[in-house]
Order: C-alpha cells, then sequence, then structure tokens
C-alpha cells in the first residue's frame, strides 16, 4: 500500500518528490509547471459572448416586443418593425458590452490581489506568485501566511495553524516534522502537514509542497464550497431589487396606456400593444445595475492608480461614507523607517554615535542575537524594528556576523503582538547556554528579577525600576519607540522541545535603546484633510502611551495629551461595553492595544452607528478587519492572512492613501447618483409623456421613436456621468451618513420633479405646435406636432444630462466641459437622434417629418427651458441651504 506523506521521514518525502534541501531548480519548476499547471482551484467559467448574447433575449418584455414586431412586421408595418429589430440587437450588443466590461474589470481586481509565496529555489529565497508553485517547491513559512499549497513540513519553530476551514477546528494546531506511524489520521491529526487555505497564527517553518490547486484537500471539496459561486453585492442587490420594483410600476402604466388606447381612444389592438411594450422596454431601467457595476468598476482602477486596491466591490461605496479611520501607527502614519537614537544602561542616557561597547556587552550582544534580520547582499530584510539594531551596530563598526557565529541559535520564541517580546536561545563556544530577550519595557520588566549593572548581577530593586520606567518615559516623550533588553543564562536546554514563552522569567535587566520613527511627511496634510471632510483620525498602536502621545500630538490628532483622549490596552479591558461606547467619542489616540481591542473599538463606534474603516497588518487583526466596515490591509507590511480579510489594500501602506481612496469612493458614488438621477428622471419623462398622450387622446410617440430615444440618449451619457472628475467640494462635505443610499441627498425629489419636467415640456411643445402650426401644410400638422415632441424630448434629455453633471452645484463654470467623453457622448447623441429627422431618407422609417427652422426653434427652446428651470432649483436650493 502506498504510504502517505505524513507517514515518511522528511528526507525520504524530498528523494520522492525529487527535490532537495537548496529547492527545486529553474528547469524542475520550468517542466513541473508544463505537467501539473497552475496552482489554483478551479472557477466558474465565464460565458461566452454568444451565450452573453442569447441570454439577453431572454427577458420577457424583449420576447413579447419580437413576436409583435413580427405581427407588426407581417400585417404591414414593415418599418416600425425593422426598428424595434435595430434596437433589440443593438440593446443586446449595449447590454453584452457593459456585462464584459463589468466583468473584466473585476477580474482585473482579482489579479491586482493575488497571493503570493516565498520559495526556496536554487539555494535561493524568491518570492512569487502562489499560483506559480509546483509539487516539491519549498514554501518558507511565518505568522501570517496563507498555507498556499498542501505541505508536508520539514522544519517547525514553534508553528502553530488554524485549520477551520478544512477541520472545523478553531483552535490552533501546533505543528511538527516528525513522521506519524498511523495509517488513516484524519487531517486534522497530521501534524507534521500543512493544508492550503489555512492560516499561520504563530511560529516560523518550511514545508515542500505535496499536492497543488484541485489536487489539494482543500481542491478536493472546493466543489462544494460556496467560494467559487459569484457573489452578487449587497449594492447590486438594492439596485436589481429596485429595478424590479420600477418594472412592475412602469408595466403597470403601459397596461393602462394600452387600455386607455385601445377601449377608450379606439385605437387598433396591434398599434397599441406595440406602442405599451416600446414603452416598458423604454422605460424599464434594465441597463442600471450594469452601469453601477462599471462605474464601480471603473472606480478600482482610478483607485489602483492612486495605490489602493479594491479587494471587494461595495467598499468603493463605503469609502466614501466612511466617518471613522482608526489606524495603526507604526508604518501607516509613520514611515516604518527605524533608526537607533539612544541607548540606556542602568542610570545613564548615551547619544546612539557616542556609544563605546565594553568586552562581553550583553546590550550589543541581545541587540544582534535575539534578531531575525537577514543580512543579504541586497542590505538588510526583516522587521524594521530588529534591521534598525543591526543597522546601528553596523554604523559603529561592531562585528554583528562574527558574534552571530560565535553563537549559535538553537531556538527561538518569535514575537508576537499580544506579548510584546521576541527572544533567542544561543549556545556560546564554551557550551553555555543563553536566552536574550527584547521587548516592550513593561511587559519585560514585569519577567526580570535582576540586573546587570555595571559589570555585576545584583536583584533589582524597587529604586531601580523607577529609574528604567524614568528613563524610558524621557525616551518616550521625543517620540522614541522604546525596546527593553535583557537576558537569562539557562542550565540545560533541549532543543528537541519546543521553547515555551514560560522560559522568559527570571530574566536579567540590560538596558533600553530608543528608535525613532519619523512620521511620513504627507500625514500630516492628510489627517487636516480628512478633518475637513468630516472624518475622525484615530490612533492605534502596540507603541508605550508617552510615544504614541508624541507622535499623536506632531501629527495634529490630538492637540495636547489628556487623562480622556488616550487611553491604553489595559484601560480598555477593564471597560463595560456600556462605558467604552460611552466614551469613544473623546479617545483619539489607543496606546499598547492587543489586536482584540481593535474589534471592540470598532463595535463601541459601529453602535454609535458610525462607518468605521480599520487597518490592520498582523496575523491576528483580522477579526477586526472583518468587522471594520472598510478593513484596509497593508500590501507591504501585511501578512496574507491580514490583506485577505480586508476590503482595501493599501500598495503604499501609507495613510494619505486611505484618504485619497475616500475621496474617489465619494466621487464615484456621487456619480453613481448623477447617472441614476438622469436616466431615471429620463425614464420618468417617456412614460409621463405617453401616459397623458394617451389620456389626452392626442397623437401618440411611434414605437421606434420612444425605443429611438431610449437607446441613443440613455446608455452613452449615463455612462459617461459615471466618469466626471470630482467636484470641487468632494472633499469639504461631512460624510453622507449610514444610512443614506442613492437616493437620499435629495436625488429622489430631482428624479420625480426633472421627470415631471421633461414630461410637461415634451407635452408643451406638441400642444403648441398644434395650436400655433408654423408649416405651410394642414395636413402635415399632427405629423409635425408630434416630430417637434419627439425631437424635444431627445433634446431635453441631451441638455438635463448637462444639469446632471452636478446634482447640486451650478453648471455654469468651466469644469462643464472637462469630461471629453461625456462631450463625445452627448455629439454622438444628438447626431443619431437628429439624422432621423435632417437625413430625409431616414424620416419615413422614423415617423418623422422634415422641420422648419421656427420649428427647430421652439424644440430648442424646450431644451433650453429644461436646462434653466434645473439650474434655478438648484440656485434656490442653494440660498435655502445658507439660511
Ligand atoms: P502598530 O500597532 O502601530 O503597528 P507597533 O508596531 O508598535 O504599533 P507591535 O508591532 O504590536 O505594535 O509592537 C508592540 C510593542 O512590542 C512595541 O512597542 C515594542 O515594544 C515591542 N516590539 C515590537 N517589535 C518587536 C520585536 N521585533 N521584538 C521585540 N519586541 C518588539
Amino acid at each position: 500500500m502506498k504510504s502517505h506523506y505524513y507517514q515518511l521521514k522528511t528526507k525520504k518525502v524530498l528523494k520522492m518528490l525529487h527535490s532537495s534541501e537548496q529547492g527545486l531548480t529553474a528547469s524542475q519548476v520550468e517542466q513541473r509547471q508544463k505537467e501539473s499547471g497552475a496552482n489554483s482551484l478551479a472557477e466558474q467559467k465565464n460565458h461566452s459572448l454568444a451565450e452573453k448574447f442569447i441570454a439577453q433575449f431572454k427577458d420577457l418584455m424583449i420576447i413579447i416586443l419580437i413576436i409583435a414586431a413580427v405581427i407588426a412586421g407581417i400585417t404591414g408595418d414593415l418599418s416600425d418593425a425593422m426598428i424595434i429589430f435595430l434596437v433589440v440587437i443593438l440593446n443586446a450588443a449595449f447590454g453584452v458590452f457593459q456585462e464584459t466590461k463589468a466583468e473584466n474589470a473585476i477580474q482585473a481586481l482579482k489579479e491586482m490581489t493575488t497571493a503570493t509565496s516565498r520559495v526556496k529555489r536554487d539555494g535561493q529565497v524568491k518570492v512569487i506568485k502562489s499560483s506559480e508553485l509546483v509539487p516539491g517547491d519549498l514554501v518558507i513559512l511565518e505568522a501570517g501566511d496563507i498555507i498556499p499549497a498542501d505541505l508536508r513540513l520539514l522544519q517547525s519553530s514553534s508553528l502553530k495553524i488554524e485549520e477551520a476551514a478544512l477541520t472545523g477546528e478553531s483552535l490552533p494546531t501546533e505543528k511538527s516534522t516528525a513522521p506519524l506511524s498511523e495509517a488513516e489520521l484524519p487531517l486534522g491529526d497530521r501534524e507534521n502537514m500543512a493544508f492550503m487555505n489555512t492560516n499561520v497564527t504563530y511560529g516560523t517553518g518550511m514545508g515542500i509542497v505535496t499536492a497543488i490547486g484541485m489536487q489539494t484537500e482543500v481542491g478536493k471539496i472546493a466543489k462544494l464550497l460556496s467560494e467559487t459561486k459569484q457573489t452578487i453585492t449587497p449594492l447590486q442587490q438594492s439596485i436589481t431589487h429596485l429595478s424590479k420594483l420600477l418594472s412592475i410600476l412602469i408595466l403597470a402604466i403601459a397596461v393602462i396606456v394600452f387600455l386607455v388606447g385601445t377601449i377608450v381612444n379606439q385605437t387598433s389592438f396591434l398599434a397599441m400593444l406595440l406602442t405599451a411594450i416600446s414603452l416598458a422596454v423604454a422605460a424599464i431601467p434594465e441597463g442600471l445595475p450594469a452601469i453601477v457595476t462599471i462605474t464601480l468598476a471603473l472606480g478600482t482602477q482610478v483607485m489602483a492608480r492612486k495605490k489602493a486596491l479594491v479587494r471587494r466591490l461595495p467598499a468603493v461605496e463605503t469609502l466614501g461614507a466612511t466617518e471613522i479611520i482608526a489606524s495603526d501607527k507604526t508604518g501607516t502614519l509613520t514611515q516604518n523607517k527605524m533608526s537607533v537614537e539612544k541607548l540606556y544602561l542602568p542610570d545613564e542616557l548615551i547619544t546612539a554615535k557616542n556609544y563605546q561597547p565594553t568586552a562581553s556587552d550583553h546590550l550589543i550582544q541581545s541587540m544582534i542575537l535575539a534578531n531575525d534580520t537577514q543580512i543579504t547582499e541586497q542590505g538588510l530584510t526583516g522587521d524594521p524594528t530588529e534591521t534598525a539594531l543591526i543597522q546601528f551596530n553596523l554604523n559603529q563598526q561592531f562585528k554583528v556576523a562574527a558574534l552571530q557565529k560565535d553563537f549559535p541559535r538553537i531556538a527561538s520564541l518569535p514575537f508576537d503582538s499580544e506579548r510584546k517580546l521576541m527572544s533567542a536561545i544561543v549556545k556560546a563556544a564554551d557550551g553555555d547556554i543563553i536566552m536574550y530577550t527584547k521587548g516592550a519595557v513593561d511587559e519585560l520588566l514585569e519577567r526580570t528579577n535582576q540586573i546587570f549593572d555595571h559589570g555585576t548581577i545584583r536583584l533589582i530593586t524597587e529604586i531601580d525600576r523607577k529609574q528604567i520606567k524614568q528613563a524610558n518615559q524621557q525616551l518616550a516623550t521625543q517620540a522614541l519607540r522604546v525596546l527593553a533588553f535583557a537576558y537569562r543564562p539557562m542550565e540545560k536546554f533541549s532543543s528537541n522541545v519546543q521553547p515555551s514563552p514560560i522560559l522568559e522569567n527570571q530574566l536579567i535587566f540590560v538596558g533600553l535603546v530608543g528608535m525613532i520613527d519619523p512620521e511620513r511627511p504627507e500625514v500630516k496634510q492628510a489627517i487636516v484633510q480628512a478633518k475637513t471632510a468630516g472624518i475622525r483620525t484615530l490612533m492605534i498602536t502596540g507603541d508605550h502611551k508617552t510615544t504614541a502621545a508624541a507622535i499623536a500630538q506632531r501629527l495634529k490628532i490630538i492637540a495636547q495629551p489628556t487623562e480622556e483622549n488616550i487611553v491604553t490596552g489595559s484601560q480598555l479591558e477593564k471597560m463595560s461595553e456600556a462605558e467604552l461606547k460611552r466614551r469613544v467619542p473623546e479617545i483619539s489616540v489607543y496606546a499598547r492595544v492587543a489586536p482584540e481591542h481593535k474589534v471592540r473599538i470598532v463595535k463601541a463606534w459601529q453602535q454609535r452607528g458610525k462607518i468605521v474603516a480599520m487597518t490592520g497588518d498582523g496575523v491576528n487583526d483580522a477579526p477586526a478587519l472583518k468587522t471594520a466596515d472598510i478593513g484596509i490591509g497593508m500590501g507591504i507590511t501585511g501578512t496574507e492572512v491580514s490583506k485577505n480579510a480586508s476590503d482595501i489594500v493599501l500598495a503604499d501602506d501609507n495613510f494619505a492613501t486611505i484618504i485619497t481612496a475616500v475621496h474617489e469612493g465619494r466621487r464615484v458614488f456621487a456619480n453613481i447618483q448623477k447617472a441614476i438621477q438622469y436616466l431615471l428622471s429620463a425614464n420618468l419623462g417617456e412614460v409621463l409623456t405617453l401616459f397623458f398622450m394617451t389620456l389626452l387622446a392626442w397623437d401618440i410617440l411611434a414605437p421606434a421613436q420612444i425605443l429611438w430615444i431610449n437607446l441613443v440618449t440613455d446608455t452613452f451619457p449615463a455612462i459617461a456621468l459615471g466618469i466626471e472628475k470630482a467636484e470641487a467640494n468632494v472633499m469639504k462635505n461631512r460624510p453622507r451618513g449610514a444610512k443614506s443610499n442613492f437616493f437620499s441627498n435629495g436625488v429622489l425629489a430631482s428624479i420625480i420633479y426633472q421627470g415631471i419636467l421633461e414630461g410637461s415640456l415634451t407635452l408643451g411643445v406638441y400642444w403648441l405646435a398644434i395650436q400655433f402650426p408654423f408649416h405651410h401644410s394642414n395636413e402635415l400638422i399632427h405629423a409635425d406636432a408630434l416630430t417637434m415632441a419627439f425631437a424635444t424630448l431627445g433634446l431635453i434629455q441631451l441638455f438635463h444630462a448637462f444639469n446632471s453633471k452636478s446634482i447640486h452645484e451650478t453648471i455654469f463654470t468651466r469644469r462643464t466641459f472637462n469630461n471629453r467623453i461625456f462631450n463625445w457622448s452627448i455629439i454622438i447623441s444628438a447626431c443619431l437622434l437628429f439624422s432621423t429627422i435632417l437625413i430625409p431618407a431616414f424620416n419615413a422609417t422614423f415617423k418623422v417629418t422634415a422641420l422648419n427652422w421656427q420649428q427647430w426653434s421652439i424644440v430648442l427652446l424646450g431644451g433650453i427651458l429644461m436646462l434653466l428651470i434645473v439650474e434655478t432649483v438648484k440656485l434656490v436650493q442653494r440660498q435655502l441651504q445658507k439660511f
């Protein structure tokens, strides 16, 4: 019987998979990629263009329209039938175009945020796309990674993996490397394996890829997972819901038009049927969900260029509504480029460059040895806090490499943001085993009982502790990040057992190091911008209260540190939910917090009805990122787990980018409102025109005319409105509030009055043309009047597109012509609309007559009136707002 990988020794697994401790060679990788394909789970396949085109005809209304057109064609009205077919086909083509564009944009979103893995190939560590992994690859793991394929573990240093997705067990499993003898172990017990899509929560390790893609354990059940299903966003859902509601309303009106037309006005059954159905097809905003999706998706592309990668489409909308941004300090508000400024040895503070080490200097040793920095030809890589310590020693010409060689590491206790400590256990040349520990001052002092004072070790006194805390305070007030250092001689240590944090006790205190982490230069301005936009910035940090306060003050997050506006994690722990909810408005800085505190902060604000954005980078930040309305991951320093839990990822880790993204979110939301207002008021105008024409027993616009107006004036300008530039005041208004939607802020009222206005102006022009005919021939009075109504309805919509460029602001500014695509969409729409009248060959098909200049003037007047009335209403609204 074939053995499982978990039953075999690591050497045997390496051999079986034809790999080595140096990893695969480039040619092996190439060969295997050909054989085994990409490491990805099968996704639902996209529909082909032809399938999408056919799907457009599945709409009941369209089917009825086609049937009616066929009957009309047979019974003699060939021109109507032709136009209807043309419109139906063009409509379908637009539908396919919009859908494809939306799909492509969503696909692009996915590709922007693909997962990466660190592998060892040809003896070198490389970062590659996880989809390019092949069996036999060596994958390096650390806390926060998502396991990219199924792995047999070759190394494990306190490695813990949370496998809930696969086993349902939410507590992380401790991993090891030794072979397991049992034949049929359940997945949860295969302790030397790591499975695709599970999360490393702690420690470090390395594994060899045993299965990729659909061959992995998760691949086997992928078909059952709902993840691959295409999800509809809440936004699209509400828009689809709205479209359905409007469809029912419009259908009801169409039925009334049909009944009144046939029964009261005695118009022929077929003619009325065609009119009613054309009305329904024209007025039902079936393109609305696609326009919303396209606008959002195009917004994400702009954001990507500005370094904010959107992972979930609705985030674009929510971003614009953000009221609170809770940001990590290190790396987001600051540069995460640390450098050592000051050192403290019992009772003296020393400026970094003046530091003179002693023969066996425990401070220097712990800086270098309790450190995971990799020294490569390209420079130092690793955690900036740690690289800063190595850099300091290199700058001072201290012998870093020699020390590392003399004290080889035998085990380590990795840093985690709960413990706030990191330790390394090393072996000296004389066989002594020593543990070096570094970490947050208060945490480390708690575990300390002795002090290394000028070459002698003695018990630590309360006075010592006080002095150390004072020194810490002094450094922190200068905005320095302070680390404490200690060591502990170990009598014996077996490298076979995993070290436990219990070892970090009875430490001997050595000294402190203060590091500067300068603010990002653009952040101060961004915080001011946020404030102007009604957005509150909060600082959340694992760092010391005083350091946090000093930086918050420099960044103008607070004016003065007080007991009220700065709170520590331990104070937070003592607060009840109710108390926290009551106090959050006054707190601006949270110091010494652990990731679980972040969830409480988010929830407290949410209970106050606020929309909260929260940043996070570590593995433990995932719950807070998920709870926040907008989870913001870090592209550079973020772990895969945190990025996966985020709605957007900052490619540059920069706070200022969040503000840029909010700006974009607001622009996109406003543009969708503009498109919706434009589209729905136009549809309402069409419905009202037809409805009253029928009720008043006037001539009725022909089906071809209705469909044509809808085709040429709706789609182009609406999409073009979606890519409008931001208005000057986007970041001057307050956030729109959690309860707002696309109809808030007066949009619904505008749609209604503007729709009524469009209908009234069209009917008005028709009435005028009948009352005061401007034509030499009396026979053509009705045909001319109808042509004028048709031209007016179309032109009004084009003029109204300009109104819609701003919902409240005037359009009589230079920016009115700043959207080239919009300008072209208006020109093309106007050409298509008026060619039906101006080109005699088309007149008969569209049932229109040629108009003279007086008649054109009236049509033009209708359009201009629309523009002027709406602008006047906006002006009055603005004046009223001032009071
Ligand atoms: P932020 O939450 O803004 O990113 P932070 O980076 O200071 O702040 P953590 O990384 O959780 O938060 O660090 C918390 C504390 O742990 C630090 O203030 C420092 O005292 C200590 N610390 C940070 N990095 C290390 C490390 N590599 N080794 C030991 N201790 C560390």
